[in-house]
């Protein structure tokens, strides 16, 4: 009969899967008592059980590349590993169908499916990123704007609640929503509803040829021009991203196309055409396309409005930079932009800049930030107080004891 917490845990998942923690394994500076690591949905069941009998706070982490990421939680007792549940299930190509246990890179996911011309159309920047994690940051590269993001593209998920019970939702059909559709719920939920140990994505055919149109813009009126004109032109974008390295100085609005080659040609030529304004077309995506304006350790936020008030944006970070070196980027088609600011900015300045960020825009959060950062402000920033009290039930029907990954999500939850 195992008598402390670690026995209990090494009787359930073998001693070699459990050990103490160390300082490298804090989350957001909140270090862990214990490390498990599970590789299959049963271990991590097995592992929440304890969990549960013991009374322990949870954060699951996959290859720990977004695991600063959202507000750092109040307390954890157990990190619980999931990147040794790697694996493809099953990759129905007929189907256009992916299914993948969590622990997988998402990079793998795509190496296994290319072998077949498919891919699955979430570019997120991060190489190490899992599957689990980029469901759980809900995260997305520029594709996102042909492809939907990751909620579109997830249509079905398996996860293990609080008390160790597991629950599929959606299935491996496209069509096949029945009841709530509970993969959006975990979309972007920040380990605080359930321990996602697998998900089934729907697949895109791969295109045969690819280019790029990038065109420069001295002022956020011109880029909200120009990326409404793509927009709305007969290319068919895969993706508009941009790219503004200082935030007065000039946008470049670069726009991917993708199809058979000599129809892409002829439509990137055509593009560049209407756009004017000097618009080249390139053969690779520029060195900035799909990555992260801000290093690991710097500050990323994230602001969105809806694609029509872009210019608003850029005004609005320009404005509230006030100094600061802030670089923007993201996905001028669809309104949501990242900007990024080094590691070593004054932390009152970030939050200076967050502050009047929240005042302009609909939508601004902080996605990572290093601690002094945190310290200084909520990364989330404020919710509609219904929207709250909904969210504050839906937590507590999935994790009435507030054991996952506790105060990580909007308003403490
Ligand atoms: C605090 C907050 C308040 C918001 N208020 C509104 C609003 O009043 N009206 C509106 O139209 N949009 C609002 N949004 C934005 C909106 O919820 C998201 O843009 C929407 O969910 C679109 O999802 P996405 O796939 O585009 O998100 P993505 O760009 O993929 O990113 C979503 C990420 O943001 C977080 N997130 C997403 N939605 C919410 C949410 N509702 N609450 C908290 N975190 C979230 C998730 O952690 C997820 O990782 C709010 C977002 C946040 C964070």
């Amino acid at each position: 009969m195992p008598t402390t917490t670690k026995d209990a845990l090494a009787a359930a998942l073998g001693a070699e899967n459990v050990r103490d923690a160390a300082e490298s394994d804090a989350v957001c500076g909140v270090r862990p008592q214990w490390v498990a690591t599970v590789d299959s949905t049963e271990r991590a069941s097995a592992a929440m059980k304890v969990a549960a009998e013991h009374g322990l706070r949870v954060v699951p982490k996959g290859s720990g590349s977004k695991l600063d990421w959202g507000a750092a939680p109040t307390a954890v007792d157990l990190l619980l590993d999931v990147s040794a549940s790697t694996g493809i299930v099953e990759h129905a190509a007929g189907d256009l169908v992916v299914h993948a246990l969590a622990g997988t890179p998402i990079a793998e996911v795509g190496n296994v499916v290319r072998a077949a011309g498919q891919q699955l159309a979430i570019d997120q920047p991060l190489p190490t990123a899992t599957v689990g994690g980029v469901v759980a940051t809900g995260a997305s590269g520029p594709c996102r704007h042909l492809f939907g993001g990751v909620r579109d593209l997830l249509i079905g998920i398996t996860v293990v609640r609080a008390d160790g019970t597991v629950t599929t939702a959606g299935g491996k059909v496209v069509k096949n929503v029945a009841g709530y559709d509970l993969g959006k719920l975990y979309t972007g939920s920040f380990g605080t509803l359930g321990v996602i140990t697998e998900a089934v994505f729907r697949l895109h055919p791969v295109s045969a040829e690819h280019r790029w149109i990038s065109v420069t813009a001295a002022d956020p009126a011109t880029a909200g021009a120009l990326a409404d004109e793509i927009r709305h032109s007969q290319a068919v974008p895969t993706a508009i991203e941009l790219d503004r390295p200082r935030p007065d100085g000039p946008i470049t609005v670069c726009a991917q196309l993708e199809g058979r080659p000599a129809a892409t040609h002829d439509r990137a030529a055509e593009l560049a055409a209407t756009l004017g304004h000097e618009a080249q077309v390139l053969e690779q995506a520029p060195a900035w396309w799909g990555s992260h304006p801000f290093e690991p350790a710097g500050t990323g936020l994230r602001v969105a409005a809806e694609p029509a008030k872009l210019p608003h944006l850029l005004a609005a970070i320009q404005d509230a930079a006030a100094g600061l070196p802030v670089t923007t980027r993201g996905a001028a088609g669809l309104g949501v932009l990242h900007a990024g600011l080094p590691a070593d900015t004054d932390p009152a300045a970030v939050a200076g800049l967050v502050t009047a960020l929240r005042a302009r825009c609909e939508y601004a959060v902080v996605e990572r930030a290093p601690r002094a950062v945190l310290a200084e402000i909520d990364p989330w920033g404020p919710v509609a107080p219904g929207l709250l009290t909904l969210m504050r039930r839906t937590k507590d029907q999935f994790d009435p004891e507030h054991r996952l990954a506790p105060g990580r999500f909007v308003g403490g939850i």
